[in-house]
């Protein structure tokens, strides 16, 4: 897919890994300006930007957790200081802490709703003024096929994701007027760190449910956010793109 992004700049959470980092060199090749989030991988972020700036993409890390509100505002600031604007935001970080409720402790219900959904609040606020003063913008927030399918296991991560759903179609309608759009991305399964940790048992269950018979590649999940960035959606708003290989139909 062609997009061309020249001129805009772009903001990631969590752009490091997986999604985040196919997300940021697939807005690269578009030609955008890119600024990325992450909270540990000081390592993998300083050579994202060495490997990006070698291509002539202006680029800017930002550690943080997205939990933080005080972090995002700042990393939001950052952002129109350094760049001049904010185009696009994909809220993408996201953790799972897996286990059936019985055995979940407050923790693991307490990280996952803070990091995705929390997190998603926290980025889509800081940058609801900028965008708003501006009178345009692209916000794309990373759901999953469980928000709406729901899966043992997984009550605290299928409620936040479900919860991205509600709150980005909410947010869509306050920031329509401001010509602001915002959807959501629902990625089925995806080769990435976290579906690694899948037994192979889990694995095989998945692929005899996906039509497609395999695993998204993080590039295919990209391909649908940049389109959701892009102008050729520009009348596109509170939309929920399922990428799931027919998994959920
Ligand atoms: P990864 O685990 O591969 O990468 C997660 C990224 O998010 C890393 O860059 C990580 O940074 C960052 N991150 C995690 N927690 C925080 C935090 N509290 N603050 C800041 N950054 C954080 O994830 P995926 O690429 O697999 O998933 C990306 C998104 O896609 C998530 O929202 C996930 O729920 C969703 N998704 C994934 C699917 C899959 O099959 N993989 C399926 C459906 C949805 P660091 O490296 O520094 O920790």
């Amino acid at each position: 897919m062609q997009v061309d992004l020249h001129g805009s700049t772009v903001l990631v959470t969590g752009g490091t890994r997986g999604i985040g980092r196919a997300l940021v060199e697939a807005f690269a090749e578009a030609g955008a300006h890119v600024a990325f989030t992450f909270r540990s991988s000081t390592d993998a972020a300083a050579a994202l930007v060495e490997s990006l700036e070698e291509q002539g993409t202006e680029t800017l890390s930002l550690q943080g957790d997205v939990a933080d509100l005080d972090a995002a505002q700042a990393h939001v600031n950052a952002v129109t200081e350094h760049f001049g604007s904010l185009d696009v935001l994909v809220n993408n970080a996201g953790i799972t802490r897996d286990g059936l409720l019985l055995r979940m402790g407050e923790d693991d219900w307490d990280d996952v709703i803070d990091t995705n959904l929390k997190g998603t609040f926290n980025f889509c606020k800081a940058a609801y003024m900028p965008m708003m003063r501006q009178q345009s913008g692209s916000i794309v927030n990373i759901s999953s096929v469980v928000g709406t399918t729901g899966n043992a296991g997984q009550t605290n991560y299928a409620a936040s994701k479900a919860g991205i759903v509600g709150f980005s179609k909410s947010l869509a309608k306050e920031l329509g007027g401001r010509n602001v759009t915002v959807n959501v991305v629902a990625p089925g399964y995806v080769q990435t760190d976290m579906t690694d940790e899948l037994d192979e048992e889990t694995r095989d269950s998945i692929l005899d449910a996906v039509p497609l018979d395999r695993l998204a590649t993080t590039e295919e999940i990209a391909e649908a956010v940049l389109f959701l960035a892009a102008p050729a959606s520009d009348y596109i708003t509170g939309h929920v793109l399922q990428v799931n290989g027919g998994l959920s139909m």
